[in-house]
């Protein structure tokens, strides 16, 4: 009987360790699994991998303004050329991962509107950067590179596949995602530089592209020179004999909310700010006109027209640690992030 009972009353502990036990396991891994998924919930959603869906299945013919001839390729490949083109490759990451997103963006907006349709011989896209984007094969950027090519494409690379297949929507539709170098400290509405106005379109101030070489710049133009200039190419805009000594002083009027000149008058003339930048090769519509003696002194601030996304200001942004979600928030505003389907 001794040695029965303390068998059976040997084991009980045993057994209360395995029922505690049986109660603890089930509670420590419910409580494991709660932890954990509200660790994943504060983790940002990763982009999805590019190709996994949507854009790889996009082709783009590319007419070369060089060659006349139409390229096709995929959509990746084509915004590798576009950022190599139109951003330098020292820039930040997230600078390059704003500017992969944006040029991603323009060109399945343009695509979508057939917006070159009339004219068989220009394709989706061209690489002029004053009329579509500018575009480098890798044939160029092996010349321009040479031995940090390898390093150089893969930084690009990077930046356009890890934005996977992210592109610009406003209200459930592609956004037209202009970008100009410069904007010379406040961005432009493209109402006041086309007329159009986009809700998302509007002026911001920049505070970040003060250290771009073109941000401000000064050239001088004899004033003897300005009906040529003005005029349409084979004879002056006023009446006079070239060579001739002009006193004609033009003058600029008005200001925009983005601080640019709206029109200049010259000699009972009016021309469009962008007419006249145009005609005399000025940086932006951003300048003051300051005659001196037979020469007229002017001096541009920023590149570019200043609508959308800045550049350099992207670049010093990124430079500041914002992110490219955050720097596209803040040029682009009210506008999303989304994942590309083709339909
Ligand atoms: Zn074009
Ligand atoms: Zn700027």
């Amino acid at each position: 009987m001794r040695y029965r009972f303390r068998r059976r009353y040997g084991r009980r502990p045993q057994m209360l360790q395995w029922i505690w036990l049986l109660i603890l396991f089930p509670c420590a891994f419910l409580l494991t699994q709660v932890y954990f998924s509200q660790g994943r919930e504060e983790t940002p959603v990763e982009p999805a991998p590019y190709t996994e869906q949507g854009t790889e299945e996009v082709t783009v013919s590319l007419l070369r303004t060089e060659t006349g001839k139409i390229e096709t390729m995929d959509l990746q490949t084509y915004v590798i050329g576009v950022v190599s083109a139109e951003m330098p490759v020292n820039f930040a990451e997230e600078a390059l991962k704003a500017q992969a997103v944006i040029a991603r963006t323009y060109a399945l907006r343009k695509m979508a509107d057939n917006s070159w349709a009339a004219d068989p011989d220009h394709g989706d896209l061209c690489d002029d950067s004053g009329h579509c984007q500018a575009y480098y094969d890798t044939e160029t950027l092996k010349e321009t590179w040479g031995s940090d090519f390898n390093t150089k494409y893969q930084k690009i690379s990077d930046a356009v596949t890890s934005t996977g297949n992210q592109i610009l929507t406003y209200d459930g539709e592609i956004a037209y995602t202009y970008y100009c170098s410069t904007c010379g400290g406040k961005t432009a509405s493209a109402k006041e530089v086309w007329g159009t106005d986009y809700p998302y379109l509007q002026s911001v101030a920049c505070r970040w592209d003060k250290d771009a070489s073109r941000y401000e710049e000064t050239v001088e133009v004899a004033l003897a020179d300005l009906p040529w200039l003005l005029g349409d190419g084979t004879s002056p805009c006023i009446a006079v004999a070239s060579g001739e000594k002009v006193s004609e002083v033009p003058e600029a009027s008005g200001e925009t909310d983005s601080g640019r000149v709206q029109s200049v008058t010259y000699a009972g003339l009016t021309f469009s700010a962008a007419d006249f930048r145009r005609a005399l090769g000025l940086n932006s519509t951003k300048f003051s006109l300051d005659p001196k003696g037979d020469m007229l002194k002017i001096t541009t601030t920023g590149y570019g027209h200043g609508v959308g996304l800045c550049q350099y200001g992207a670049n010093g942004m990124a430079e500041e640690g914002y992110t490219y979600e955050e720097i596209l928030a803040y040029y682009y505003q009210g506008t999303e992030l989304t994942n590309f389907q083709s339909q």
